[in-house]
């Protein structure tokens, strides 16, 4: 099993390559800039049910706030370039640029998971590498 610092960053990064920017963008302003609900919900246009049960997938993996408030700090700048490999191709269907194949917009990061473990695993191993060099970090991961 993975580690909880795996684990977030695994999510982060599926969400990256499944082309919602939004979602991680929303994680930091809430662990990172206190932002509340209501007010990220409507600047990324997602609802606040949505932030509550991204918010909660985080403290399940992390375990307590202030970890969570940490990771995304220096995780998220990092893992914010990584470009997706979907595209939309309307309101509920996207194409994986993997494979090229269609799939509806909902399974599309269970997909990448499990048919693309191995960009999956290279972009987390290279963010923890990332982690690992970084001073500030010690004794938080
Ligand atoms: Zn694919």
């Amino acid at each position: 099993m993975r580690s909880g610092l795996a684990s977030v960053l695994e999510y982060l990064v599926l969400k990256m390559l499944a082309g919602k920017e939004e979602v991680v963008k929303a994680l930091y302003d809430y662990f990172v800039e206190e932002g509340s609900p209501s007010t990220i919900a409507t600047k990324y246009g997602l609802s606040k049910h949505q932030i509550r049960g991204y918010v909660q997938r985080i403290m399940e993996k992390t375990g307590s706030g202030i970890k969570a408030r940490v990771l995304m700090k220096y995780t998220i700048p990092i893992i914010i370039k990584i470009k997706p490999v979907t595209k939309k191709v309307n309101g509920s269907v996207a194409i994986c640029g993997l494979c090229n194949e269609e799939l509806p917009i909902q399974i599309i990061e269970d997909h990448i998971k499990k048919k693309h473990t191995d960009i999956v695993n290279e972009y987390v191993n290279s963010v923890i590498e990332v982690l690992r060099r970084s001073t500030t970090l010690k004794g938080v991961l």
